[in-house]
């Protein structure tokens, strides 16, 4: 993703795989051509994905709208380098979740669902925690209740 890489719809056609209009509309919103630039950063589906992410911690801030600045990005609550690592796994968590998501409706005819992509990113973000950050020690019980506490701790 950094080294803009993706094979989304404009990187396929700068290597002479074109698309056909329709299929290179993204899958999430159809109403813009696919690139990595707008999966992550513009398209008005995913972003209100990261928003319900970012009400988990009471941060109404937008996000920023490039990619490396959008990687980088460190809300506002969070002070403490362990509270970053915790945003930084929700973070990968959740762009892992959108380009699976992407892949399942382009490849295998999948139909988006917003509040069950949510819950997986909320699934795996605490298994990932879980089983990679020493200091997170919430049940998945209590992460669903209030993510947020569990964050910003
Ligand atoms: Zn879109």
């Amino acid at each position: 993703m950094m080294s803009r890489g993706l094979p989304t719809v404009d990187n396929l056609a700068s290597r002479s795989i074109v698309l056909s209009e329709n299929d290179a509309l993204c899958v999430f919103c159809k109403s813009d051509i696919e690139t990595d630039y707008h999966l992550f950063c513009t398209c008005p589906v995913v972003d209100k994905v990261w928003k319900v992410c970012l009400s988990w911690i009471n941060c109404p801030a937008p996000l920023p709208r490039c990619i490396l600045d959008h990687f980088n990005f460190i809300p506002g609550p969070f002070h403490q380098s362990t509270q970053a690592v915790y945003w930084r796994t929700v973070w990968l968590v959740t762009t892992w979740i959108v380009w699976r998501t992407r892949n399942l409706c382009r490849f295998k005819d999948s139909s988006f669902c917003f509040d069950s992509m949510v819950k997986e990113i909320q699934v795996h973000s605490w298994r990932w925690l879980s089983s990679f950050t020493k200091s997170f020690r919430y049940s998945f019980s209590q992460w669903c209740c209030n993510p947020g506490l569990c964050l910003t701790r």
